[in-house]
């Protein structure tokens, strides 16, 4: 479960287009955004289901996943409310999409949009003019490899107005949007950035693009990835309204719960009391209610090594429902997980998938 692996699978998958699509989206679900929409008053808060502890029940997914086997199906079945998609802006366009979209539509499942932008956000073509857009290393040169340089006005002008268009093209039905930083990302050591963590300078890029996004709609929101380098709650920085926690302990063990705060996935430091520690640091930051927690404990790609064949998911209900508890009595009312490679080969090779519905029901009908 190497990073370079992960990182090598997400561009696989076209996380990094960088064309836009200007055909407009079929929407899914009742909420559309956007300046076109036209009727705000009609549109209910999303996401559904929020009778439930539980308020997001969901599972990203890739591709292959939505195209191979009918997820909206198997979602509505689960209980789950959200599906989000890794997709490119060719695939976007295909009739297999806008099916995808209707039957999300049928079943009253939102749609969501999560992947790692700052590449398509702020083109490294423009590094050979405008290294001062660019973040700059531990020995002070400007590098185009990984994010920006959050003290550069420009490059936070370029940024928000990327993710404007990126907006308006992949709507989210819930308008809660997800432009993460790059994955495995370094932060800037300028002599204006240097002072700031990762966590903090995350939140400068964010701070100025959720602006943006509020102009299309005032409910957008924009999600603040806590992960790997980001794992640690802001200090000088301040989340601006619309800013909800998305927190994914990538570094985790899942086949011990989060509760045992000694445990630690092998190869790995970082401890679960260190990751719930960073949790509660983060909750002290931003908003419990819109807080979402980002897991894995469906995701056959990162079980996988994000080669195919896939394994066999090593589902633990029991390492699951104790999770989910610990969330639950901190606060969190969102849970997502990543459900990467459960698709029609996942079926054909391993036959079962109750544990689709275990996961959704293990939320569905928590009771807090
Ligand atoms: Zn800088």
């Amino acid at each position: 479960m190497k990073v370079d692996s992960r990182r090598n699978f997400i561009k696989n998958v076209g996380l990094f287009s960088t064309a836009l699509v200007v055909a407009p989206l079929v929407s899914c679900g009742k909420r559309v955004n956007g300046s076109s929409s036209g009727d705000h008053d009609s549109i209910p808060p999303a996401p559904t289901g929020n009778e439930h502890f539980f308020q997001t029940r969901g599972a990203i997914l890739a591709w292959e996943d939505i195209t191979s086997l009918d997820w909206p199906m198997l979602a509505s079945q689960a209980g789950l409310t959200t599906l989000s998609v890794h997709t490119s802006d060719t695939n976007m366009q295909s009739a297999a999409f806008k099916k995808f979209l209707l039957d999300c539509q049928g079943f009253n499942i939102a749609v969501e949009y999560e992947q790692h932008a700052m590449a398509e956000l702020l083109p490294r073509s423009l590094f050979a003019r405008q290294p001062e857009l660019f973040r700059m290393d531990e020995k002070g040169n400007r590098t185009d490899d990984f994010n920006c340089c959050p003290s550069s006005t420009e490059a936070l002008e370029i940024i928000a107005r990327n993710a404007r268009e990126r907006a308006l093209k992949q709507q989210p039905t819930t308008g809660r949007y997800y432009f993460w930083l790059d994955d495995g990302g370094k932060k800037c050591h300028c002599p204006d950035c240097k002072e700031w963590e990762d966590s903090d300078q995350a939140l400068v890029i964010e701070n100025r693009i959720v602006r943006e996004l509020k102009e299309l709609d005032p409910r957008n929101s924009l999600a603040h990835l806590a992960y790997q380098s980001t794992m640690k709650a802001p200090k000088a920085i301040k989340p601006e309204p619309g800013i909800f926690l998305e927190y994914a302990p990538f570094f985790r063990s899942w086949s011990r719960p989060l509760a045992d705060r000694n445990a630690k996935r092998e190869g790995m430091t970082i401890t679960h009391g260190e990751y719930i520690d960073h949790l509660a640091a983060n909750l002290s930051v931003f908003p419990k209610d819109t807080a979402q927690v980002l897991e894995y404990w469906l995701d056959v790609s990162l079980f996988s090594d994000w080669k195919k064949p896939a394994v066999k998911l090593p589902w633990n209900r029991d390492v699951f429902l104790s999770d989910i508890d610990t969330y639950a009595k901190m606060g969190i009312r969102h849970i997502t997980t990543f459900a990467v490679y459960i698709d029609g080969a996942y079926e054909k090779a391993h036959k079962d998938l109750s544990f689709i519905k275990e996961y959704g029901n293990g939320l569905l009908n928590y009771q807090g």
